[in-house]
């Protein structure tokens, strides 16, 4: 389907961007794309004015503190993140992005897209949730920082409200983490998914199940205990096509174990 007419801004700045999107209501940021713009065509979204967040340098980049923090940009692509041997002082995140969709998708999509859109489906936000990743969102009264836990906020609802922009992620330093999902063929769309990290603490988020990643934090990576997390959470996940509602708590079930089996591996 074509997309309906709609306006186009490319600012040179990021606060051109903010003042473009505040001086409309129905103004969108562009990333990637891969999402925005299937919604659209779809008309599942229909935006007065697109503002294109490409070619805004502030946006991208992979930096690498000296203690193992990572601050990347907003418009980094997955592709960038495979690439960057920055990024590998955080293996999972490059091993995650590797993984979704197929090399177009991943060449355009980017990490700040792909939360933002906070589709329960996508790969990034359980594994964000999982690992401690803070957000820093800008907007006219300057800048803010959020976790996981407050960025999330609903199916494709976050923290970033209107005239806003998620500028960048910093993940903090960690190694021993681990990610499974099920999806539907090769490197396609999660039925459900979970991540894992056990820098210091278990912490383990689930995709698929709710509106928002689900985090639990057992008491230890044993089989058991991981299960009996994700039971106390008390799932009650969607029916769909792909997958009945008790179906998929199972999975939850079954990829928190791999996903905290995998982190503990690498322990
Ligand atoms: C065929 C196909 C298969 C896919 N499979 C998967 C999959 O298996 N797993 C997965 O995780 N994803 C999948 N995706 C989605 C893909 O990862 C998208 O790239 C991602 O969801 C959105 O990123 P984007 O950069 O394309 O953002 P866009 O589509 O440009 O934007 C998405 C939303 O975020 C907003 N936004 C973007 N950047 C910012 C910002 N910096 N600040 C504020 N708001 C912003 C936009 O306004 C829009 O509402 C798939 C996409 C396609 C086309």
């Amino acid at each position: 389907m074509l997309l309906r007419e709609v306006e186009y801004a490319k600012p040179a700045s990021v606060a051109d961007a903010l003042s473009a999107l505040a001086a409309n209501d129905g103004a969108r940021a562009l990333a990637g794309g891969q999402t925005l713009i299937n919604v659209m065509k779809a008309r599942a979204a229909s935006p007065d004015v697109l503002v294109d967040l490409n070619g805004l340098e502030e946006l991208k980049g992979i930096e690498l503190a000296g203690d193992g923090t990572l601050t990347v940009g907003a418009m980094t692509t997955y592709t960038e993140l495979v690439a960057s041997a920055e990024a590998k002082a955080r293996p999972i995140l490059g091993e995650v992005v590797a993984t979704i969709a197929d090399v177009q998708v991943r060449n355009r999509g980017t990490i700040g897209g792909n939360v933002c859109a906070n589709d329960p489906t996508n790969h990034l936000p359980p594994l964000m949730a999982a690992i401690g990743a803070r957000f820093t969102i800008a907007g006219a009264s300057g800048e803010r920082e959020v976790d996981a836990s407050d960025f999330f906020l609903g199916v494709y609802l976050t923290a970033v409200g209107p005239g806003e922009l998620l500028t960048k992620i910093t993940i903090p330093a960690g190694k021993h983490d681990g990610f499974a999902a099920i999806t539907l063929g090769a490197d396609g769309t999660c039925i459900a998914n979970a991540a894992a990290s056990l820098n210091g603490s278990l912490r383990i988020a689930l995709g698929c199940v709710d509106a928002v990643p689900v985090v639990v934090e057992p008491d230890s990576t044993d089989a058991a205990a991981v299960r009996a997390a994700v039971q106390q959470a008390n799932l009650d996940p969607p029916s769909d096509v792909h997958a009945s509602a008790e179906y998929r708590a199972h999975l939850a079930e079954v990829l928190a174990v791999r996903a905290a089996q995998q982190a503990q591996e690498r322990n």
